[in-house]
C-alpha cells in the first residue's frame, strides 16, 4: 500500500508493513525484516515534509502503539508509548493536571516523531519537545532492545533525543512535563519594522514570543503567549474566547477565507501580492486565556509546503532582511506568511538549538503553486548565517555540509555505528543528511 505525508511531498510503497502492538512486536518487526533483507523505518503520522519516514522496504506502523505506561504526578515523569499523538497526549495530561511545558502550532504529531526531528514552538527561554526527554528506549538494528537514561547508557541520551530514527526504533518515550498552566494569549497587528525593531525585548519579555510577517504587507501578526501565574487577578487574566468566536477566528478566518484566498492567487498568480497586503491589513487582535495547548495549538487545514532554518539569534534579523529584499526579485509571488519563534539553547547533539540561543524562520508556500526558486534564495540566506535546517522540512543540505554547522555530528554517527552498524534503519533522507 502505497504512504504519502501530508503535504503530499513523499510517497513510498513499503514492501512490508508491521503494526505492532507490543514493544517486543516491534522487536520482532526489525528482526523479521532484517531476515529478509530489507531495511526498515518506523511511521509517526506523516506530518514531516521531508521524506524522512519514506521506505521501500519495511514500514513500523505504530498507530496501534499508543498510551501512556506509566505516569508520577509528582515528578511529572511520563511514559508514554512511541505512537501516541501529542493530542492523545495532552488529554490524558489534562486529567493528571500535568502539561507539556511547550508546544509546536499542531497536535497531530506522534511524540517519537515529534522529538525525531526536533519538533519545537517558540520561547526564548524553553527548548523543543526532546529537551523534556529524560529517558526512551529502542529497538536497535539487532533487534534488542535498549534503554537510555540517566542511569542506563546515559552516554547515549544526547544522541537519542534527536536521532532522524537513526538509531532504531523508539518503543517508549518518557517526558518531563509540569503542573497545568493557563496562558494569557495575546494577537495583534503591527507594523513589520516596529516588531523587528522590538525583537529582542519581545522574545526577553514573553513566555512564547513569535510573530507572522505577511510578505507584500506593511504588517505582522504578533503572538505573545504568557503563563497566568496568578489566576485569581483579573487584570491578568482575559477572559476565555467564547465558542463561535474560536470558530470565527481559527476555522472561518485562518482555514476558510485564507483557504479561498490561496485558491484564487493559485489560480490567478498575478492576484497574489494584492491578496497579500489585504490580508496583512485585515488583521485583528484578540486576547484570551486558555488552557496551554489550546493557545499553543491551530487547526491547520490549509495544505502548503514548508521550509525552516534555525539560525543564532543574534543574526535573525540580518537574516530577515535579506529575505525580505529577496522576495520582492522572486519571479513567482508567495502566497504564505513567514514565521519567525525563538528557542533557548539546548544540548541534544542534533537539535537545531544545539549550544546556540535559536531563531527560527519558516517559509511556506501553498500546495501546487512553484516554490523552488523562494526555498533556494531562502536556503542561501540561511546559509551564510550557519543555518541548520529541520529534519521535518524541506531544505537540501547533505552530510558534508550538515557536519559543519553541527560541533557533535561525528559523535551521533559513532553513536549511530553501535546501535546500527548494518544501517538497517536507512532511507534516502537519511543517507542525504548523515551519510551512508
Ligand atoms: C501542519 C504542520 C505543522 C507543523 N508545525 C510544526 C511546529 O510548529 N514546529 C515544528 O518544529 N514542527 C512542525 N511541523 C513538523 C512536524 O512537527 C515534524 O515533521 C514531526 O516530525 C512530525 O511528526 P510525525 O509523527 O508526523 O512524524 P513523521 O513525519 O511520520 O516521522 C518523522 C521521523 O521520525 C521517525 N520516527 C517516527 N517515529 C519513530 C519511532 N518510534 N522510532 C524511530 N523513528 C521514528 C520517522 O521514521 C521519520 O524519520 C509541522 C508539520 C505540519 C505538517
Amino acid at each position: 500500500m502505497t504512504w504519502q505525508n501530508w503535504a503530499g511531498t513523499a510517497t513510498a510503497t513499503p514492501a512490508r508493513r508491521y503494526e505492532p502492538r507490543t514493544a517486543e512486536a516491534i522487536a520482532d518487526a526489525v528482526r523479521d525484516a532484517a531476515t529478509a533483507g530489507l531495511v526498515v523505518r518506523a511511521l509517526g503520522s506523516g506530518h514531516s515534509f521531508t521524506p524522512a519516514a519514506a521506505t521501500d522496504g519495511a514500514a513500523i506502523d505504530l498507530s496501534s502503539w499508543t498510551g501512556v505506561v506509566s505516569a508520577d504526578v509528582s515528578t511529572g515523569l511520563v511514559t508514554v508509548r512511541s505512537g501516541t499523538t501529542l493530542r492523545d497526549l495532552n488529554t490524558v495530561l489534562d486529567a493528571l493536571g500535568l502539561a507539556l511545558p511547550n508546544m509546536g502550532d499542531i497536535d497531530a504529531q506522534t511524540v517519537s516523531g515529534a522529538i525525531c526531528t526536533g519538533t519545537h514552538g517558540t520561547g526564548a527561554g524553553l527548548g523543543g519537545i526532546a529537551t523534556q526527554v529524560e529517558a526512551l528506549e529502542l529497538v536497535t538494528g539487532d533487534g534488542e532492545l535498549l534503554s537510555v537514561s540517566a542511569t542506563s547508557h546515559p552516554e547515549l541520551l544526547p544522541a537519542a533525543r534527536v536521532s532522524i530514527g537513526a538509531l532504531g526504533v523508539i518503543t517508549t518515550v518518557t517526558l518531563r512535563c509540569v503542573p497545568t498552566f493557563q496562558l494569557a494569549a495575546d494577537e495583534r497587528p503591527m507594523p513589520v519594522e516596529e516588531v523587528l525593531d522590538r525583537f529582542e525585548e519581545f522574545a526577553a519579555d514573553n513566555d512564547h514570543f513569535e510573530f507572522y510577517w505577511f510578505p507584500y504587507g506593511r504588517n505582522a501578526l504578533v503572538k505573545r503567549n504568557n503563563r497566568i501565574t496568578a489566576p485569581g487577578d483579573s487584570a491578568a487574566t482575559p477572559p476565555p474566547m467564547p465558542g463561535w468566536r474560536r470558530f470565527y477566528e481559527y476555522e472561518v478566518m485562518e482555514n476558510a477565507a485564507f483557504g479561498a484566498l490561496c485558491r484564487t492567487g493559485r489560480a490567478v498568480p498575478s492576484l497574489v501580492r494584492p491578496l497579500g497586503r489585504l490580508a496583512a491589513a485585515t488583521l485583528s487582535a484578540r486576547s484570551y486565556s486558555a488552557h496551554s495547548h489550546q493557545v499553543f495549538v491551530t487547526p491547520r487545514r490549509v495544505r502548503f509546503v514548508e521550509s525552516e532554518y534555525a539560525v543564532p539569534r543574534e543574526s535573525v534579523l540580518e537574516v530577515l532582511a535579506e529575505l525580505r529584499l529577496a522576495v520582492p526579485r522572486l519571479s513567482q509571488p508567495v502566497m504564505f506568511p513567514v514565521e519567525v519563534r525563538v528557542a533557548a539553547a539546548d544540548d541534544a547533539w542534533l537539535s537545531t538549538a544545539h549550544g546556540r540561543d535559536t531563531a527560527y524562520i519558516a517559509i511556506h508556500q501553498y500546495t501546487g503553486m512553484p516554490y523552488a526558486e523562494y526555498f533556494a534564495a531562502f536556503e542561501s540566506i540561511t546559509g551564510s548565517a550557519g543555518g541548520r535546517p529541520h529534519w521535518g522540512k524541506m531544505h537540501t543540505l547533505d552530510a558534508s555540509r550538515l557536519a559543519e554547522v553541527y560541533p557533535r555530528f561525528a559523535d551521533f554517527l559513532q553513536v549511530r555505528d553501535q546501535t546500527d552498524p548494518q544501517r538497517r534503519f536507512s532511507n534516502l533522507y537519511l543517507d542525504q543528511v548523515l551519510g551512508r
